[in-house]
């Protein structure tokens, strides 16, 4: 991955907390809802840091003002993924759940009949292995966001009510959580030559 840690600026108004590797329980998946987006824009939205909301498209110009970016790594749609914040560092994407998630997000649009690239997914489920490997993660604790009760969904009157269908309805999350496992299993078959200097900084 490429490590963006240290590179990117930091909202200087706002204090992030940090975590312990212990604390740490799931992976959560998102989508950023916008296309052809740097790493620094994306950073820009969630900070506010050297940005308007001109900077932006027009469903995307409410700002985050978050101490850091929300997600820490970043997969673009030809499949380059980045590390944006350390894994130590509580970000804002999750609500009450912040505390015990890590956040990754993918640059593409969800529609109801428009996935993310082939490419994005290639990387996100040699991610996803290298990330339940080197932090421990258990691989049934993957979430897409929709998943995520209280942020992603609610109950109503004893039926479950979708708030966010935030990574995409066309993402299948048992499929992936399925696919990462049989990856973990078959270690080999984990292809991605990244760097994975950012996971053992947490370990
Ligand atoms: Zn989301």
């Amino acid at each position: 991955m490429i490590d963006l840690w240290n590179k990117l600026p930091l909202n200087p108004t706002k204090k992030f907390k940090t975590r312990r590797l212990f604390q740490l329980e799931y992976i959560i998946v998102h989508a950023i809802s916008a296309e052809n987006w740097t790493p620094q824009k994306l950073n820009a939205l969630c900070t506010g840091v050297d940005a308007t909301p001109d900077d932006f498209t027009d469903d995307l110009k409410d700002m985050r003002n978050e101490p850091t970016c929300s997600y820490h790594d970043y997969i673009r749609a030809d499949g380059t993924l980045y590390h944006i914040v350390d894994y130590h560092i509580r970000t804002w994407h999750v609500g009450n759940w912040n505390t015990k998630c890590i956040g990754v997000a993918l640059e593409y649009k969800p529609k109801l009949n428009k996935g993310p690239s082939e490419a994005m997914m290639a990387t996100l489920k040699n991610y996803l292995a290298m990330a339940c490997l080197y932090l421990s993660i258990d691989p049934r604790k993957i979430r897409g966001h929709r998943e995520l009760e209280g942020t992603g969904w609610y109950l109503r009157k004893g039926k479950k009510v979708l708030r966010k269908t935030c990574p995409g309805m066309k993402i299948d999350l048992s499929l992936l959580r399925d696919d990462v496992m049989g990856m973990i299993e078959g270690i080999e078959e984990i292809t991605s030559k990244d760097s994975i200097k950012p996971f053992l900084r947490f370990t």
